[in-house]
């Protein structure tokens, strides 16, 4: 499609009449920030149904998802096993509050991908993982400051919101109101990336560092690769400082390949975090490590934590049949082909424009930064030409693309997308950044 043949979604007037009345009864119309597409400007989708690649919103209009419930949905929406998985179990009961054998099932399936873990404890958001992990992290060590690293994201609990990646980085929240001060003052906040300002932090608060907290790949800045020995140096200085190494694999578990990131680079965290893959578009995640540290949760050990609907049987079922799927032989290499073929398609559709940009990619993640740098921190995805991101979503989405809404959140191609969904995306991303290039500031 040329950019002369460029059409709008053909009529979005349900999905407008939606929101307007979700506007009144739902803070912003929505239950997530970055759905409102605030940093994007344009209107926010409403969605109807979902089926394998494809989103179809309340008028109909078919959208190629590269969103996909932000990585929790890898195999496509509504497949079959998964679907029929949940569909049965609905109809045995959705929620007992005692323990079922699903529950056993889901955690030897983790165990089994990732022989690190022995013990694993079920919660229902990632949130309430990270948030978990680190009150263990605390208990255990009897220490109370934590370091997380600037544009990675854990999560809304109190002690993840200081410059943090995600919504609060697409809205330019830097500090949240509402978190206490006295306990914003226990995180610290690093670069990724920058391992001298990691000794330079234990150096300053000796003995007092409960955790460090990193996402293996960050890809709530935008999709940011660790540098070579970056997270081996910070398992070496977590160990030498008697701190734990908290790995949040909520986005790269089960992503990457059947595991987690961190056999991929070599590095063992004490506690991992996991959640939207693992349930499969359900609410699940959950918190992992070696006996001799998750022993010490409630009830074998002291560090409190529970949940009503937590390891529910619903969503169990869920996360089993998508893992059962994502263990097939060949999955991931061709999800991972597929996506190598998109960053590449687009670094040549960018060249070709003229515009300067960066892709960064893994597997099935990827980000166009619209920055003549390499972005390798936090501080290089800012300086991203969000204006641009935003004119460029809004092109693709027109064409039926959905990409991220927001310069600061990754692409994730899924198992359903086919090589001629990534022909025409880049044949679309072509055509888009040409008419950028043909009229910047239009
Ligand atoms: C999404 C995410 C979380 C939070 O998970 P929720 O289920 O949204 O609470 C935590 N850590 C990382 C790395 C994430 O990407």
């Amino acid at each position: 499609m040329s950019a002369t043949q460029r059409r709008s979604l053909p009529d979005r007037r349900r999905s407008r009449e939606i929101f307007a009345k979700a506007e009144k009864v739902l803070v912003g119309g929505v239950n997530s920030p970055v759905r409102a597409f605030r940093a994007v400007g344009g209107e926010p989708l409403i969605i109807e149904k979902g089926s394998g690649q494809h989103l179809y919103d309340a008028d109909g209009n078919a959208l190629l998802d590269y969103v996909c419930s932000w990585g929790a949905i890898l195999l496509g929406h509504a497949h079959p096993a998964v679907s029929a998985a949940i569909a049965d179990q609905a109809q045995r009961g959705t929620s007992f509050g005692v323990t079922t054998e699903l529950e056993l099932e889901l955690a030897t399936l983790i165990t089994i991908a990732m022989p690190f873990l022995e013990k694993v404890r079920f919660v229902s958001s990632g949130t309430e993982a990270t948030m978990s992990a680190v009150r263990l992290a605390r208990g255990i060590t009897k220490r109370d400051f934590i370091v997380k690293f600037q544009g990675c994201y854990h999560g809304h609990a109190d002690s993840f919101l200081s410059q943090a990646g995600s919504g609060l980085a697409t809205l330019g929240i830097a500090e949240c109101p509402g978190v206490p001060q006295a306990l914003a003052a226990l995180t610290l906040n690093v670069p990724y990336n920058d391992l001298n300002a990691v000794e330079q932090i234990f150096a300053q608060h000796k003995d007092k560092i409960a955790a460090v907290i990193v996402e293996p790949v960050a890809a709530n800045m935008g999709v940011v690769l660790p540098r070579d020995g970056f997270l081996k140096g910070l398992r070496e200085i977590t160990r030498k400082h008697g701190a734990l190494l908290i790995i949040d694999e909520v986005i790269t578990g089960f992503r990457l390949h059947y595991g987690s990131a961190q056999q991929i680079f070599g590095v063992q965290g004490d506690l991992t975090t996991m959640g939207k893959i693992i349930g499969g578009g359900v609410p699940v995640a959950a918190y992992a490590g070696r006996a001799e540290f998750m022993d010490h949760v409630a009830p074998l050990g002291p560090v409190y934590q529970a949940g009503t609907l937590a390891g529910n049987p619903l969503a169990m079922r869920a996360g089993i049949a998508t893992l059962k799927e994502l263990s097939k032989p060949g999955l991931y290499e061709g999800l991972n082909a597929l996506a190598k073929n998109l960053a590449a398609g687009l670094q040549k559709a960018l060249k070709d424009a003229g515009i300067a940009a960066q892709v960064n990619s893994i597997g099935s993640l990827s980000t166009i930064f619209f920055a003549s740098q390499p972005v390798t921190d936090y501080t290089g995805a800012k300086r991203s030409d969000t204006k641009l991101y935003a004119r460029f979503f809004r092109d693709m989405l027109q064409r039926g693309i959905f990409l991220a809404p927001s310069q600061f959140e990754a692409a994730f191609v899924s198992a359903s997308h086919t090589s001629a969904d990534i022909d025409r995306t880049i044949s679309a991303a072509a055509d888009a950044l040409q008419a950028i290039a043909a009229q910047p500031s239009a």
